[in-house]
């Protein structure tokens, strides 16, 4: 594949259908190479990063989309989150090996839910799926038959290296004029398409042969490819707001305890330290009333 990381947009104009593929290597790779996974949580972790930055593709947003599920099964906490210029960033918590499906298998009694986050505005916006059915790509599938009221279906794939998906929606009616066809027959026949494209191809084929074969009956639009890639986002600043949160306190009594305030982004692994001088430093720039009241 010519970009290995990226998210590739394509309109089969006739059939009025959208459709996204992404492809994940570097940026996947960067994922596994952080944690030691079991093969099975690497497999649903795989499936989240790609369908993540394929559902960001079909909503508008400026921020950031999460997509979370917590639970009570063999995989406690999943989280992958997509920004909009393209970065992205996940992890995966567990407490033992969890069979490959079905979901609830996975994750226990658990919701997903999948939160977006307006970038200049604040505004946040949060949906919730049962995380029941097979596959990942079943539950996403469902949440937005609901949420938007448009078929859509997903095929998610990963190996050890690289992890690809793609994503189907038919678009609203629209009222151009046109040979009358019939919507429903058109999207059977290209999600059926779209289901014959074997996880390897959809991992390692070029997407501009991949397409034109296999929507041979449709007319493929496709669109400059947007570049993806890891990013964690985390920051010195975003640590130091973290231990502001816990309050002066319970930041002395810690530097007390342990000598400095060590900090690791479960994330990217980047480790942030804090010792008694950088602890004073942000409750002083903080505000002039910190919780104890000494800082003088
Ligand atoms: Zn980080």
């Amino acid at each position: 594949m010519t970009d290995k990381d990226s998210r590739y947009r394509f309109l089969l104009e006739k059939a009025n259908i959208r459709g996204v593929i992404v492809h994940l290597d570097e940026t996947w790779k960067e994922v596994l190479r952080r944690a030691q996974y079991p093969h099975t949580v690497q497999r649903i972790l795989g499936h989240a990063m790609v369908a993540v930055p394929l559902l960001a593709s079909t909503i508008k947003f400026d921020g950031r989309l999460t997509l979370q599920a917590r639970g009570s099964g063999p995989v406690k906490l999943l989280v992958v989150q997509a920004r909009a210029d393209g970065g992205q960033r996940g992890l995966a918590q567990w407490l033992s090996e969890p069979p490959e499906q079905p979901l609830q298998a996975i994750f226990g009694d658990a919701t997903l839910t999948i939160q977006i986050e307006s970038g200049k505005r604040g505004e946040v916006y949060q949906g919730v799926v049962e995380a029941d059915g097979d596959l990942l790509q079943d539950a996403l599938g469902r949440y937005f038959e609901n949420s938007e009221q448009l078929p859509t279906q997903l095929w998610l794939h990963c190996d050890g290296d690289q992890a690809a998906g793609m994503l189907l929606q038919q678009l609203p009616e629209s009222d151009a004029s046109g040979e009358p066809r019939d919507r429903d027959d058109d999207w059977r026949r290209v999600a059926l398409m779209a289901g014959t494209v074997s996880s390897e191809e959809l991992l390692s084929a070029e997407v501009q042969q991949l397409l034109p074969r296999v929507f041979s009956e449709d007319e493929v639009r496709l669109f400059d490819a947007e570049p993806l890639s890891f990013a964690c986002g985390c920051s010195r600043e975003r640590t130091s707001a973290l231990i502001e949160g816990l309050g002066y306190t319970e930041a002395k009594d810690i530097l007390q305890q342990e000598g400095q305030i060590e900090i690791t982004c479960e994330f990217c692994n980047s480790k942030n330290v804090f010792d008694s001088i950088d602890v004073e430093a942000i409750f002083r720039s903080d505000s002039p009333n910190p919780d104890t009241g000494t800082l003088h």
